[in-house]
C-alpha cells in the first residue's frame, strides 16, 4: 500500500486578494457609479495587457524611482528558439502602457484622445490596509491636450466622482495642487534645493542620501517625520516658475474656483513618478492612515516623446480602488447590495422544465429571479427564499403548475396578500415582480 500524502491547500500570494461576494457586488457598484461619470465627459475604455516589456516602465516611469528600483514584477521570459529571452514585467501603473499602444495604433495622429481604464497593477510593497502588491485602479488619461482647460476637466470629473458617491469635500477628502513647471525651471530649483538638501545631509536617511543628487525632488516626497521640518523649509518649486507655468497653473485654478472646487495649494506635492510636469494633484483623505492619497495624477507632457511616439502635452489621474471602498465604509456610505426580484421554490422534479421555461419567460421580462437549486424540503426552500433578499418567493408547487399557474407569495410585506397568475402569459404580469 502506497501511503497517501494529504495535500496542503494553496493559498494566495501576500498581498494579493481575492475579491470574493458580497463585497464584489461593491466593486460593481463602485465601477459602475465610475463608469456613468466617465461616459458623461465623453471618456472611452481602453485595456492593455498587463504584462510589458520591462523597458517600458523602466523608461516610462523613471529608473531612480521607489516602483522601477525595488517594487515591480519584472523577470525573464523563457528563451525562444534563437536564445532570446524578453525581459518582462507586470504593470504598476498603466499610463506607460496606455501612451505606447496609442503610440503604437497611431491613434493620436489626427486628434486627442479622452481615455479611462479599470485593472489590476501590480508592486511589490509592504502590503498593509490600502496597501497590497495586487490592487486595481481606475484612471484617466486625456492625451493630447495642451490645457489648462483640459487639465481642469479631469480634476472636475475626479471631484464629481467623490462628490456623487457621496463624499462630502473637506470633511471626507481634500484636493491638492501644485505646479510643477518646465525642465529648465525644476533644473533651477534643483540646484538651490540640493544645496538646501546638503546642509541637512546628516538628517537625511539613506534612501535620501542616495537620491540628493540623483532625485532630490523624491526626497521631500518623503514620508519619514523626522525629515519634515527640513522639507519645509526647503526652496519652493513655485517660486521658480516663469510666466507661462503660472499662466497654466492660474488657468487651471481660475477654472476650479469659478465651478466652486475647492482646492489646497501644496508646494510640496511631486508625485512618485518622474513624468509629470506642471498641474499635479491628489485628493488625499486624513481617514486611512499613511494611505491616504485616494487619487493621484497630473499633467505629463514629455512622457508621449520620451516613450518613442511623436511629442505630444496629456493629463491624467489614477484612483485607487481599494482605497475608494475602505474610505467610502469608513465614512459609512454603503451600496444597497444586490437582491433578486423573486425565488422560485420548486417543490417537487415534476413539471421541472416547465417551471424553467416559465424563469426564462420572466427573465426576458427583466425579471431578475433565482431558482432553488435541487430538490429540498418546503422548510428549507422558504429559508433560502427569505435570506436571499428576493421580495416575494414564486410557488411553483403541483397543484398550481396542473393549472397552468404560478402563486405569488409576498416576503417582506404582511399585509400583502398571496395571488396566482398564469404562466402562459407571464408578459402581462412580471412588471409586479419587478422591485420599484
Ligand atoms: P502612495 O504614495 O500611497 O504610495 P503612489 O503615489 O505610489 O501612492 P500612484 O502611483 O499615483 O500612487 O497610484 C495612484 C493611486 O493608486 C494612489 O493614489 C492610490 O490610491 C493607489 N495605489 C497606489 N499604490 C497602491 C497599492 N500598493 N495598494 C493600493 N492602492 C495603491
Ligand atoms: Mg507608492
Amino acid at each position: 500500500m502506497t501511503e497517501q500524502k494529504k495535500l496542503q491547500p494553496l493559498q494566495a500570494v501576500k498581498g494579493m486578494n481575492d475579491i470574493l461576494p458580497p463585497e464584489s457586488a461593491r466593486w460593481e457598484w463602485l465601477e459602475a457609479k465610475m463608469r456613468s461619470v466617465l461616459q458623461r465627459y465623453g471618456y472611452q475604455n481602453v485595456r492593455t495587457p498587463i504584462v510589458e516589456p520591462t523597458a517600458l516602465f523602466v523608461r516610462g516611469i523613471g529608473e531612480v524611482t521607489d516602483i522601477v528600483e525595488k517594487e515591480m514584477y519584472a523577470f525573464e521570459d523563457r528563451a525562444d528558439k534563437h536564445g532570446q529571452a524578453e525581459h518582462l514585467a507586470l504593470r504598476p501603473e498603466m499610463t506607460a502602457g496606455v501612451v505606447r499602444a496609442m503610440t503604437e495604433h497611431s491613434f493620436l495622429r489626427d486628434s486627442g484622445r479622452r481615455l479611462y481604464y479599470f485593472g489590476p497593477m501590480f508592486r511589490r510593497e509592504k502590503p498593509q490596509k490600502g496597501r497590497y502588491r495586487q490592487f486595481h485602479q481606475m484612471g484617466v488619461e486625456a492625451l493630447g491636450f495642451a490645457g489648462p482647460d483640459v487639465d481642469a476637466e479631469v480634476i472636475l470629473m475626479g471631484s464629481r466622482l467623490l462628490r456623487e458617491l457621496g463624499l462630502v469635500d473637506g470633511e471626507h477628502f481634500t484636493l491638492e495642487l501644485n505646479c510643477l513647471g518646465e525642465v529648465a525651471e525644476r533644473r533651477a530649483h534643483r540646484e538651490a534645493l540640493i544645496a538646501h538638501l546638503e546642509q541637512h545631509k546628516e538628517l537625511l536617511d539613506e534612501d535620501s542620501q542616495r537620491r540628493l543628487y540623483t532625485n532630490p525632488l523624491r526626497v521631500l516626497d518623503t514620508k519619514n517625520p523626522a525629515l519634515q521640518e527640513m522639507a519645509n523649509a526647503a526652496p519652493k518649486l513655485l517660486d521658480f516658475l516663469g510666466e507661462a507655468s503660472l499662466a497654466h497653473f492660474m488657468g487651471v485654478r481660475a477654472i476650479l474656483d469659478a465651478a466652486g472646487v475647492a482646492y489646497r495649494i501644496n508646494p510640496r506635492l511631486v508625485r512618485g513618478l518622474d513624468y509629470y510636469n506642471l498641474t499635479v494633484f491628489e485628493w488625499v483623505t486624513d481617514k486611512l492612515g499613511s494611505q491616504g492619497t485616494v487619487c493621484g495624477g497630473g499633467r505629463y507632457d514629455g512622457l508621449i516623446e520620451q516613450l518613442g511616439g511623436k511629442p505630444a502635452p496629456a493629463v491624467g489621474f489614477g484612483m485607487g480602488f481599494e482605497r475608494m471602498l475602505l474610505l467610502l465604509e469608513e465614512v459609512g456610505v454603503a451600496p444597497d447590495a444586490p437582491v433578486p426580484d423573486a425565488y422560485a421554490i420548486v417543490p417537487s422534479a415534476q413539471g421541472l422544465a416547465q417551471v424553467m421555461v416559465a424563469l426564462e419567460a420572466l427573465r426576458a421580462e427583466g425579471v431578475a429571479v433565482v431558482m432553488h437549486p435541487g430538490q429540498s424540503s418546503m422548510k428549507s426552500q422558504f429559508k433560502k427564499a427569505d435570506g436571499s433578499g428576493a421580495r416575494v418567493a414564486l410557488i411553483f408547487g403541483e397543484d398550481e403548475l396542473a393549472q397552468g399557474l404560478v402563486a405569488i407569495k409576498p416576503l417582506r410585506d404582511a399585509q400583502a396578500q398571496q395571488v396566482t397568475r398564469p404562466l402562459a402569459d407571464v408578459t402581462s404580469w412580471a412588471h409586479e415582480l419587478r422591485n420599484a
